[in-house]
């Protein structure tokens, strides 16, 4: 049957595991935290206002460091664990599990030893934790996290920082809504100026989850006294206030035990003439009864939605586990198993691309339908086949005999002058698809998820398919020059034998004289007649390169990547020894590291999760 007291118990043993596992708020980066959702009690207070004096009050044990300056410096996790009978009482520290302390004064060692271990002599603090539980017949239940007194000046040796560093930490704990914020005020001192009070307030204006705590009714001056406060008047909570007297310094020094200690602060409640009709409602004993009993409705109150908490992130974090991947076989075969499924995985998502299931192959056609035809139409014919030209190139051609019938040589070379220029927006076009193909790769590569693990493989494989762009657009290159030499080799000889006759029927309709004939050929018209012709043939070739050179290019480009872009790749990948593979493997250290802490994490809430399933619930 579960008690009350095993859900405090519950909650002790989640504390201990996140402590363990390194989760204790604000610690792990980005990690999800549990340590954040589970109820405790922290122990705020200036300097001195008691703190530790109250802690052990309620432990009834002396244990804690004691001396001037910042003693503690760093959070302590005391776990009150109740036993039945009269057995010895005991301490242990999770960090120590193997060792049971029975002497107290070897805890406050303990403790001094272990800041010192993670703070050095520096007397910095830092936020881990230390974890301790003490067993005993005579503590209630109960999670205390004794804090850094909140200061408001560095001393000697401590830098300036340390003042806002401990107020963040102190917040750190008690800003977070599960957190029962133990305020601790000294009543010799202005409760309006009370350290305790003015974070209290600020992180808990409503005062539901501020236990009010005054120390030292003892040390008020003489004729005065704490009812004000006590009564809520003063600052009101929505719990009751708790006046507590605690040994003094000349009690800790003449060794006053706590038992003795206790008694005393009874007796000082029964007695005074102040508090005596509240007596029941004060001292230690009350306070420790008073803040577990609280304790447990909170953690009550609270477990649905720290199962429901454990179950949303164990989800969360096995989905991470999953995308990280497993961590990598030492066996050889694996490993190249491994590797072809991360090349099969960019194949795949690069061949999409290019199919059209993903973005991106839509520019090749693009490059097809706007690039291409708009070079061709701004070719510079117009000026190439200007009338001044045609006359020069065919002049040229023909020498100190001009031409009789038709300037063939002159017409061939204007062919051919006009051809070169084909070349220009041929290569563009190669071009522009490389880097189509080039910028697919690179999405591709970043769209792999699981090369993410793998840097070094990542930046191969990408070198690899980079290389292979190259060698087709080298072969494009060479095919699409081809294709307009091509073009130039054997002229369209229909086209030709056209010619002449169509300059007949533009001419007299008589047989030439000889000397019209002269001056025919020479005129003006007869050039731009040939220009015109040349040109309409251009255009002819224009129209036939339009549609082959996407045909070149998709063959020599398009469809090797898709076929055949890591095929070099894969023999080369064969021929790699055992050792070699494990090297293209290398993960990205932070990646490993964060599967380590993932799953550290996830067994942390599994284990939480069977623990609170092993609670049977008696409401
Ligand atoms: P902390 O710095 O908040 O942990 O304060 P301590 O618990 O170390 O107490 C500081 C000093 O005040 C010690 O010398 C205690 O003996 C003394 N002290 C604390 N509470 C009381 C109290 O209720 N009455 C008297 N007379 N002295 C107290
Ligand atoms: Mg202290």
């Amino acid at each position: 049957m579960a008690t009350m007291e095993s859900l405090i118990d519950l909650v002790n043993r989640i504390q201990r595991a996140c402590t363990a596992l390194g989760d204790y708020g604000g610690g792990g980066a980005d990690l999800p935290t549990l340590w954040e959702a589970l109820p405790s009690v922290a122990v705020v207070g200036g300097q001195s206002s008691g703190k530790s004096s109250v802690l052990e009050s309620i432990v009834g044990k002396d244990f804690l460091p004691r001396g001037s300056g910042i003693v503690t410096r760093r959070p302590l996790v005391l776990q009150l664990h109740r036993i039945p009978g009269r057995g010895t009482e005991y301490a242990e520290f999770l960090h120590l599990p193997k060792r049971r302390f029975t002497d107290f004064s070897a805890v406050r060692k303990e403790i001094q030893d272990e800041t010192d271990r993670i703070t050095g002599k520096s007397r910095m603090i830092s936020p881990i934790p230390i974890q301790l539980s003490i067993y005993s017949s005579n503590v209630v239940n109960l999670t205390l996290i004794d804090l850094p007194g909140l200061t408001k000046v560095a001393v000697e040796g401590q830098p300036e920082s340390v003042v806002t560093d401990i107020e963040d930490m102190v917040r750190a704990y008690v800003e977070k809504p599960n957190s029962i914020i133990l305020a601790i005020s000294p009543a010799n001192q202005d409760i309006a100026t009370s350290d305790a009070i003015k974070l209290a307030r600020e992180v808990d204006p409503s005062g539901e989850r501020t236990f009010g705590v005054l120390t030292k009714l003892d040390l008020m001056d003489r004729g005065t006294n704490a009812l004000d406060v006590i009564e809520g008047r003063s600052y009101r909570l929505q719990h009751p206030w708790v006046g507590i007297v605690n040994r003094s310094q000349a009690d800790i020094n003449k060794n006053t035990d706590m038992i003795s200690a206790r008694r005393k602060e009874r007796e000082y409640f029964t007695s005074s003439p102040d508090y005596g009709h509240l007596s029941s409602k004060m001292g230690s004993e009350y306070l420790a009864k008073l803040l577990s009993g609280h304790l447990e409705k909170v953690i009550k109150a609270q477990i649905p939605n720290i199962t429901s908490l454990i179950n949303k992130t164990v989800d969360e974090l096995e989905s991470e586990m999953i995308q990280i991947g497993r961590p990598i076989s030492i066996d050889a075969g694996a490993q190249l198993y491994t590797i072809l499924g991360l090349c099969r995985a960019f194949d795949r998502i690069f061949k999409e691309h290019l199919d059209g299931g993903r973005a991106g192959g839509d520019k090749i056609y693009g490059v097809f339908d706007n690039q291409l035809p708009a070079a061709l139409r701004k070719l510079p014919f117009d000026r190439y086949l200007s009338l001044q030209n045609v006359r020069r190139v065919i002049s040229e051609s023909d020498g100190y005999q001009p031409h009789l019938i038709a300037p063939e040589q002159g017409i061939r070379r204007l062919i051919e002058g006009s051809l070169r220029y084909f070349r220009g927006p041929a290569e563009a076009s190669v071009d522009a698809v490389h880097i189509v193909l080039k910028e697919l790769v690179r999405k591709s590569i970043i769209e792999t998820q699981e090369l993410k693990r793998f840097p070094t493989f990542q930046s191969e494989i990408t070198a690899a398919a980079y290389e292979a762009l190259e060698r087709f657009r080298d072969d494009g290159r060479k095919t699409i020059i081809q294709l307009v030499e091509m073009e130039a080799s054997y002229l369209t000889v229909d086209f030709f034998r056209r010619l002449p006759m169509e300059m007949e029927k533009n001419g007299t309709g008589d047989a030439p004289s000889s000397s019209q004939r002269v001056d025919r050929y020479s005129s003006e018209g007869h050039f731009r007649k040939l220009g015109s012709n040349v040109s309409s043939y251009i255009k002819m070739v224009s129209e036939t390169l339009r549609l082959s050179i996407p045909k070149a290019v998709v063959h020599c480009q398009v469809l090797q990547a898709k076929q055949s872009l890591l095929e070099r790749f894969y023999t080369q990948l064969g021929r790699r020894e055992g050792n070699q593979l494990l090297n293209l493997l290398d993960e990205d250290p932070a990646l490993m590291e964060r599967r380590i802490q993932c799953a550290k994490r996830l067994e942390l809430y599994k284990n939480a999760r069977d623990e609170i399933d092993s609670v049977s619930w008696a409401r």
